[in-house]
């Protein structure tokens, strides 16, 4: 059931059982944090390989401490510069955290979301929740009450609805090598906007990757539907050209009579809006019976340089 009604969410919650919740980010699948129960049932319901760690989300920064230890300065620096907002830090586990919740490592990823009914959720409930994006595993995020419905209808009881998410991309994950912020993942925060608030960080790079971390395995946020990237859209569909064709583009039109399905990211070229309208544009080409989709790489500056690293796992082969 798709509802806004807080306090049925939060029974069902204190249940043990899971709920579809709005974030700034992307609709997560959460259940209370600390019941291993309820954990199991989200890598359960999301076929979500149980190596994969998940995502704690807290009321405050007044609660990082009932979850993580040996808090480094610069995460102190981090949280107090983008909380509530997405930005997610990789800290040493308490034990209050289920080894479920964090894959068996020592580690937790938490953050402070930052939607008005999710705030108000984690308010009035006595746990932090678990939530990793409402989709299955491998698959495009949802950025709507209708995408999560679409994934899971009947398997849900309820799915809170907080409209479409405002930023619609998942939150950027720094971990610690000691007191080193280390940047574990691309999301809505730029790599620009972070080291104007601590200077440099280490990018982890394609060997150092960390194959338990989904968010960076190659193929992951994909359509069903064949994708490529490329720099030159209008070059590359001329091989596709007796194939229902569909294109996902930054700012302008293509004239071509051939193409069935063409989605524009941002009319006026606006980096946080493509971010914005990213996933439901896949989900719209995913839903048009198309051949092949087309996207067209973005800027590399900014988001862009995020938009550009989920449109490369959702058009990698395997
Ligand atoms: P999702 O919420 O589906 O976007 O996935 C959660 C992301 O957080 C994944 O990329 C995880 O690998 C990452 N993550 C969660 N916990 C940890 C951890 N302890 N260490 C490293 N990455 C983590
Ligand atoms: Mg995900």
């Amino acid at each position: 059931m798709i509802t806004k009604n807080i306090e049925l969410a939060i029974q069902v919650l204190n249940e043990d059982n899971l709920v579809a919740i709005p974030t700034e980010t992307v609709y997560g699948l959460a259940g209370n944090a600390f019941s291993e129960s309820a954990v199991h049932q989200i890598f359960e319901l999301k076929n979500r390989p149980l190596h994969n760690p998940l995502i704690v989300h807290i009321h405050s920064i007044d609660y990082l401490s009932k979850v993580a230890k040996e808090i480094p300065d610069k995460a102190y620096q981090l949280a107090k510069a983008f909380w509530p907002g997405p930005l997610t830090l990789v800290l040493n586990k308490k034990d209050t955290i289920p080894d479920v919740v964090s894959a068996q490592k020592n580690t937790v990823a938490v953050r402070v979301p930052n939607h008005p009914l999710l705030l108000e959720l984690l308010a009035n409930i006595d746990f932090p929740i678990a939530a990793p994006s409402a989709n299955p595993f491998g698959s495009i995020s949802p950025t709507s009450a209708m995408h999560v419905a679409n994934y899971f209808g009947d398997e849900l009881e309820i799915i809170l609805d907080g409209g479409e998410c405002e930023k619609g991309i998942e939150s950027t994950i720094i971990g610690f090598d000691g007191e080193d912020p280390v940047l574990y993942r691309m999301g809505s925060i730029s790599i620009e906007d972070i080291k104007k608030e601590i200077g440099d960080l280490q990018l982890i790079t394609k060997n150092d990757i960390n194959p338990e971390a989904p968010g960076m395995l190659s193929k992951h946020y994909a359509p069903k539907t064949k994708m490529y990237l490329t720099n030159h859209v209008h070059e590359l569909i001329q091989n596709f050209n007796h194939q229902k064709i569909g294109v996902l583009l930054f700012e302008k039109n293509l004239s071509e009579q051939h193409i069935k399905h063409q989605e524009i990211l941002s009319a006026t070229g606006n980096l946080n809006e493509a971010a914005k309208n990213l996933y439901a544009a896949m989900h719209r080409l995913d839903h048009s019976n198309l051949d092949i989709i087309v996207a067209e790489r973005l800027p590399d500056i900014g988001l862009g340089k995020t938009i550009n690293d989920k449109l490369e796992r959702a058009s990698k082969k395997e």
